[in-house]
């Protein structure tokens, strides 16, 4: 896979959901590569992953299974399971360097539409299509992945407890 280190125009112009991706690379919306890589949704795993037989040995380097974060669903708690960016041994992700990211023009749609000037209401929207994508691509190759992962061991902590040591770091 070719690593992107630059923006091309269509990059930006990409869209899911009939979200435009966010671009903001400021230093509070950057501190999430640090700490909380985004989740990947089904359609990032096209993006993604080789088409080839190295897809296996790819998703082990570059991908972990997070039990994801809590939801609340009528009433009800659960946990939607996430594939996100494996983790350096500082935390950050392992697509991070020098200050950037090395597959920006293909980020994970955790990262890119998100940013933090957005308003609650905005990320949450944008959080509900995404986690609605994971749930219906579930049994066509995302959980499988993500079953994959997990049981080789190859997992991160929840979103709480990530962002509990990026306010620790904060603080
Ligand atoms: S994939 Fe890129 S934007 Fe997402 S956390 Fe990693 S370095 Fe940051």
């Amino acid at each position: 896979m070719t690593l992107l280190t630059e923006t091309p125009r269509e990059a930006c112009d990409r869209k899911e959901f009939g979200f435009k991706r966010t671009v903001c690379g400021c230093q509070e919306c950057s501190r999430n590569c640090l700490f909380i890589p985004g989740y990947l949704i089904p359609a990032d795993l096209q993006r993604l992953l080789p088409t080839d037989a190295s897809k296996s040995e790819w998703a082990e380097k570059y991908l972990r299974a997070s039990p994801g974060g809590l939801v609340l669903y009528q009433g009800k708690a659960f946990r939607i399971p996430t594939i996100v960016p494996a983790r350096k041994d500082n935390g950050s992700c392992v697509f991070h360097s020098e200050g950037l990211c090395t597959i920006h023009g293909v980020s994970p749609f955790g990262c890119a539409f998100f940013d933090n000037h957005m308003s609650d209401q905005e990320g949450d929207l944008r959080t509900r299509m995404g986690l609605a994508s994971i749930i219906e691509g579930f049994h066509a190759g995302y959980g499988d992945l993500w079953r994959h992962l997990w049981e080789m061991n190859l997992r991160v902590p929840g979103p709480e407890e990530s962002r509990a040591r990026m306010d620790k770091a904060a603080a």
